[in-house]
């Protein structure tokens, strides 16, 4: 689902990502730690074509992130076109990012109505089977102000499921919350990692990688310094920087 060959990136003199390789398959979750500065937010902000990487290549689903292909040859894309194909991968952000302004399901069905371009009617129906799916089927009219972090972050997860993305990032989801709402956060992720949907999770919680990651990968300084089972990394880390890691977040 997730090619990532070679990649680099750069802002001005700064290098944040030096050489990335990773793959991800369909259905799989890959769970992304590392410290703060890593490039964990700039590598999944690459995949999303929300940065351009400077050197390398990667495919979501077989599509080159930022190119069309034809016969050999490769062709940059419209920025129409790169924001279509960005529908089809959801984000999910520290800070939810939900509109203030807007209510639970209008948040939820702006972006397919708009879009995608889907009948109100569909996208409404659509986004109150989402709404019960998190556990918030009562707050579809509340505005975010009145909801919890943990409520927000739910609704940020409905809105991006809404596209139906074939693959879904988080960027340290349950950083922003308060202790107690990290759970039912958690729980919801979970839950899509059961069903099947592919992702790619950057979070410092290791009980939740230990238990959903079929991978775990662990950056530092803009490399991949392992990656693995998390069995492998978690338990038997086998580089002094993971460990030493390991033994601050734990
Ligand atoms: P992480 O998510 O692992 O904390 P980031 O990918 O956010 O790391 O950032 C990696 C480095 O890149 C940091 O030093 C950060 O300050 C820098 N950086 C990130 N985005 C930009 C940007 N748009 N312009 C300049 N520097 C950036
Ligand atoms: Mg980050």
């Amino acid at each position: 689902m997730v090619e990532i060959r070679s990649v680099h990136k750069s802002f001005g003199p700064l290098a944040v990502l030096r050489g990335i390789d990773l793959s991800v398959r369909a259905g799989e979750v890959a769970v992304v730690l590392g410290p703060s500065g890593s490039g964990k937010s700039t590598l999944l902000r690459t995949i999303n074509h929300l940065e351009k990487a400077d050197q390398g290549w990667i495919a979501v689903d077989g599509d080159p992130v930022g190119y069309r292909r034809s016969g050999d040859t490769l062709y940059e894309l419209r920025e129409r076109e790169v924001l279509r194909r960005r529908t089809r991968i959801g984000f999910v952000f520290q800070n939810f990012n939900l509109f203030p302004h807007l209510t639970v399901l209008d948040n939820i069905i702006e972006a397919p109505v708009a879009a995608l371009g889907r009948p109100r009617r569909e996208a409404v129906a659509a986004a109150e089977r989402l709404l019960a799916r998190v556990g918030l089927a009562d707050k579809a009219g509340a505005y975010p102000r009145h909801l919890s972090g943990g409520q927000q972050q739910r609704v940020a997860i409905a809105r991006a499921l809404a596209l139906e993305p074939k693959l879904l990032l988080f960027d340290e989801p349950t950083s922003a919350l308060d202790p107690e709402l990290v759970g039912e956060v958690l729980d919801v992720i979970r839950d899509l990692a059961r069903g099947g949907t592919t992702m790619i999770v950057v979070t410092h919680e290791i009980g939740f990688a230990r238990e959903v990651a079929d991978t775990v990968v662990f950056m530092d300084e803009g490399r991949i310094i392992e990656q693995g089972p998390p069995a492998d990394v978690l338990d038997r880390p086998a580089h002094e920087r993971t460990r030493a890691f390991l033994s601050k977040v734990l």
